[in-house]
């Protein structure tokens, strides 16, 4: 079965005024679907490992029997399925606070304003073309992550709770290199976290 681009769970202008309908409609059908597009791609050449789930070939790509070229495709494209697919989720126009991430989150940053700083950081000052994750390990610790291109935290045996796309794709249109002002606007779309 062929891997397939998610709806998005809102209107594309439902996270406006914050992230204007364009870009949301250009990321969701354009960038994301690229990467499915991409995914199923070389997926096609490798029928042994085509049905398994995305997170478990990011997990286990160092294990995959894959000529480097493919084995970088799954990487990139693989984590950009993903990773936008996370990402829509976890936002919305109305919140929906998880109550127990707050609390771990409090618990191991010392306070969700402390937590925002750390994570607002990271994106601000990543270099180029990446995300920043909150994620969580096998035993539950959480993680931040300031990661290259469509690294996924999953590469490194994690789970992403979090994660913020800072492409220029993602907010160019309404911000051109005003990157700090969408990391700020974001925070009022992710649901998750008052
Ligand atoms: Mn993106």
């Amino acid at each position: 079965m062929k891997h397939a681009l998610p709806p998005l769970p809102y209107a594309y202008n439902a996270l406006e005024p914050y992230i204007d309908a364009r870009t949301m409609e250009i990321h969701h059908t354009k960038h994301h679907q690229t990467y499915v597009d991409k995914l199923n791609a070389v997926l096609e050449k490798h029928p042994d490992i085509a049905e398994r789930p995305v997170e478990d070939l990011l997990q286990n790509l160092e294990q995959l029997n894959l000529p480097e070229p493919d084995k970088k495709a799954v990487r990139n494209h693989g984590g950009g399925h993903v990773n936008h697919s996370l990402f829509w989720k976890i936002m919305g126009s109305s919140k929906e606070v998880n109550q127990e991430l707050v609390h771990d989150v409090d618990h191991a940053y010392g306070s969700l304003v402390e937590f925002k700083k750390q994570f607002t950081d990271l994106a601000t000052t990543l270099f180029g073309s990446g995300w920043v994750w909150l994620a969580k390990d096998e035993a539950g610790k959480l993680h931040l992550h300031q990661l290259p291109n469509q690294d996924s935290p999953y590469l490194h045996g994690h789970t992403p709770i979090i994660g913020l796309d800072v492409w220029e794709h993602a907010y160019y249109l309404k911000y051109q290199n005003k990157r700090p002002d969408y990391i700020q606007a974001w925070w009022s779309v992710l649901k998750l976290l008052p």
